[in-house]
């Protein structure tokens, strides 16, 4: 079966969410362009900008859905909205309409990949506890296979 090859985002320039809060503007707006800023250190912040290649399976205005490098399933996709919120827990409270983007590209792709007749599994890490590595806001959905227990203690 040949392999996806990755690719790079295609909705350019996205706004520099630092800028646009160090002018006290909203940070959904799309005025500016992306640049080296604050989010620059950020690598899902990057994949969005083109920087760094991934195997995006869908993109919306506002969200991109790429595959995770290390999968941990059949299918393992990263839902992600394009502006840099540092977890779910903030992008819920700044912006529900976009945190239900996230949600609405998810199934879509959970649909896409044929997960919807025997189920998958979506995941928002968030904190340490929650055992959050890169500190964009990201949804993993996992499915394919039977996922086991939800926790394993
Ligand atoms: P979390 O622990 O919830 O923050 O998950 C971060 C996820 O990002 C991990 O599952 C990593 O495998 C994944 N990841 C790290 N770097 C990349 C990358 N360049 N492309 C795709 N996924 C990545
Ligand atoms: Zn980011």
């Amino acid at each position: 079966m040949p392999r996806e090859a990755p690719v790079t985002s295609t909705a350019r320039p996205v706004t520099c969410p630092s800028c646009l809060r160090a002018a006290g503007r909203p940070a959904r707006g799309r005025a500016g362009a992306y640049h080296a800023g604050v989010e620059i250190d950020c690598l899902f912040c990057r994949i969005v900008a083109g920087e760094i290649p991934a195997t995006i399976v869908r993109e919306t205005e506002n969200t991109l859905a790429f595959r995770d490098i290390g999968p941990k399933a059949p299918v393992h996709v990263l839902v992600i909205p394009k502006e840099h919120y540092a977890d779910v827990a903030t992008l819920g409270q700044a912006d529900p309409a976009l945190a239900g983007e996230v949600l609405a590209t998810a199934a879509a792709v959970a649909e896409a990949e044929g997960l919807l007749v025997d189920g998958f599994r979506l995941i928002f890490n968030t904190g340490g506890y929650g055992g959050q590595e890169v500190f964009h806001a990201h949804a993993h959905l996992l499915g394919g296979a039977p996922l086991g227990p939800m926790l394993s203690r």
